[in-house]
């Protein structure tokens, strides 16, 4: 017989798994590592490599309660006084502060040498594993800064929004030390279709200086001390940049009506938006704003893919922390060749997206300097946006899944990240958005279907059966005339074979499982349906050790 319990004792708790946290999100993650210097970042190693363990300690901590109390729209002050603010968690701003210290949204422009692309990408990985909604603020910020820079007039802008300060008074950039921007191009009418924007931009007699009179449906980040918004000017759609502040100090005319209630992305807050005679500056020339804005946009689609593959990176480590804990039926959850599948199925996943997410911020680092990489990363970046978006939601579920019940509840990332997964491919372009762009590049950019081509053709020495898809692809492509109906399918089709031909190339010990399972369809439609031949041991302790 067992002795009795002590009073008030009902049970003892066991079979449950130790603290995931605190972690070294970089140390755990080679091929984070590995990505890192292969892509010529191995200079800033020992930054990002400061940065992870912050994340798996401090900021994923903190997270929680970024998330816990949401932000809170306070439209006037006590005496009825517009104020047009947004309250938020200390937590929120403590992740700002320490991101924008390490150069989250900086990074690349302070120290501009080649790899600080790559550095910055992975730190903004890092940082989207511990809070996600502290992310979109952090991208819109340091995206920005590619538009503002170019105009001489904004250099203080373009200074102050790179800088590592995280500055949150609301005052006139003047008296500031750092800036956070935000973008504003949806309207109720059209988000897509950016050209059915109909808020108005009327010149005002000083060159450049506008007012703009209308909305944004979305308008996340309202708290940013400026933003980069599409209004009608008299020449066409143009972009503008719209500070919070006039350089007086006083209010710019814009209300804030109220805070979208979201599915997810909670510690951050997204706002509906009225211009009312708002003062703002024209950035590049009228008619151009398409043009112009895309050079940020090109980096938020970037960050789209990276916190996807963030996001299944944490998915997936919690998921193996909790198998290698939990047992059922008289064994640990890892040693059932089912859950093992699913595992070693979610671990190659991950090392794809979080390998081909940095070869993109590579070709995104190298594009002011090479042109095929520029054209890489211009078709790539619609490419990786699209596809690893669209993995990330059902892989966190999956992940999830492996937790059990724990898994369905708050007191796990799980739940966080699961409401945070269909985000990154909605917002910056939906998944269509991205798929067009790419027949778009497909039909018009040759340099980008060229370096496609280039980077498909380093491989095909590696691995007969990527061959054979290359080779059919390549056709594919030859023929032309590809149908908009088509469009999903090519990209897919692509994506698949890049990332196949980044696994080939860097010799992962995973490449050959991910061609026969995602290029050769040894595969089902599930996670957990790899067939033959697999070293799950070692593709686990690899991928979390
Ligand atoms: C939480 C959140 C925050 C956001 N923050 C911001 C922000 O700060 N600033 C900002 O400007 N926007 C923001 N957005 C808006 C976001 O960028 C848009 O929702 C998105 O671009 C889609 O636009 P839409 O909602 O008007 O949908 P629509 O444009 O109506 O699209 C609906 C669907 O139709 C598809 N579609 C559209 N056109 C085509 C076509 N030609 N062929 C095939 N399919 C098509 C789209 O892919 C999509 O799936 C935010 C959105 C969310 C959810």
């Amino acid at each position: 017989m067992s002795p009795p319990l002590p009073p008030f004792e009902t049970h003892t708790v066991e079979n449950q798994p130790p603290p995931f946290e605190p972690r070294d999100l970089w140390r755990d993650d080679v091929v984070l590592r590995d990505a890192v210097e292969r892509e010529g970042a191995g200079e800033f190693a020992a930054r990002v490599a400061a940065y992870g363990a912050l994340a798996g300690d401090e900021l994923y901590r903190i997270g929680f309660d970024a998330n816990r109390d949401r932000p809170r729209l306070r439209s006037h002050d006590r005496h009825g006084q517009r104020i047009d603010s947004v309250e938020f968690h200390p937590a929120y701003h403590r992740l700002l502060e320490v991101a924008k210290q390490h150069g989250v949204a900086g990074l690349s422009w302070q120290l501009p040498r080649p790899g600080a692309h790559v550095a910055r990408a992975a730190l903004s990985y890092l940082h989207h594993q511990a809070e996600a909604g502290t992310s979109c603020p952090l991208t819109m910020t340091h995206a920005a800064v590619a538009v503002l820079r170019r105009d001489p007039a904004l250099r203080e802008w373009a200074d102050k929004a790179a800088a590592p300060h995280y500055d949150p008074r609301d005052l006139p950039i003047q008296a500031k030390t750092g800036l956070t921007v935000g973008m504003g191009m949806t309207e109720k009418q059209g988000g897509s279709d950016v050209r059915a924007n109909t808020t108005m931009a009327t010149p005002l007699g000083a060159a450049g200086e506008y007012r703009l009179v209308g909305h944004k449906w979305f308008f996340s980040a309202p708290m940013s001390d400026g933003f980069l918004v599409l209004a009608q000017a008299p020449g066409g759609l143009s972009c503008f940049l719209l500070p919070r502040r006039l350089a007086e100090g006083e209010r710019n005319a814009f209300r804030l009506l109220r805070l979208k209630d979201k599915l997810g992305d909670w510690s951050n807050a997204s706002s509906e938006v009225e211009f009312c005679g708002s003062w703002a500056r024209r950035v590049g020339e009228e008619g151009r704003g398409v043009a112009t804005i895309i050079g940020m946009v090109m980096l938020t689609r970037l960050d789209c893919m990276l916190g996807a593959a963030a996001q299944m990176r944490m998915a997936f480590a919690h998921a193996l922390h909790h198998a290698r804990h939990r047992r059922s039926f008289g064994k640990p959850l890892l040693a059932h060749a089912l859950m093992r599948n699913v595992l070693t199925d979610l671990a190659i996943e991950s090392e794809a997206a979080t390998a081909f997410a940095l070869r993109v911020a590579r070709a995104v680092d190298a594009a002011e300097r090479d042109p095929a990489e520029a054209a890489f990363a211009r078709v790539a970046t619609a490419l990786g946006k699209y596809w690893l978006c669209k993995r990330a939601p059902a892989f966190v579920n999956e992940a999830q899944e492996c937790l059990g019940g724990a898994g369905y509840v708050e007191e796990s990332i799980l739940p966080r990240l699961y409401r945070q997964a269909p985000l990154n491919s909605i917002w910056e372009g939906s998944g269509n958005i991205q798929c067009l762009d790419v027949l778009r590049a497909l039909d018009r950019d040759a340099e980008g279907g060229a370096a496609l081509l280039n980077e498909l053709d380093g491989a095909v020495d590696l691995d007969p059966r990527y061959a054979d898809a290359v080779t059919a692809l390549r056709q594919r492509l030859a023929a032309g005339g590809i149908e908009e109906f088509d469009g999903r399918a090519i990209a897919e089709q692509l994506v698949l074979a890049l990332q196949a031909a980044l696994l080939l190339r860097t010799r992962s010990p995973v490449a050959a499982t991910f061609v026969a399972s995602r290029v050769a369809g040894a595969h089902g439609l599930a996670f957990g349906t790899l067939r033959g031949d697999v070293d799950s041991a070692a593709t686990l302790q690899r991928a979390l050790p």
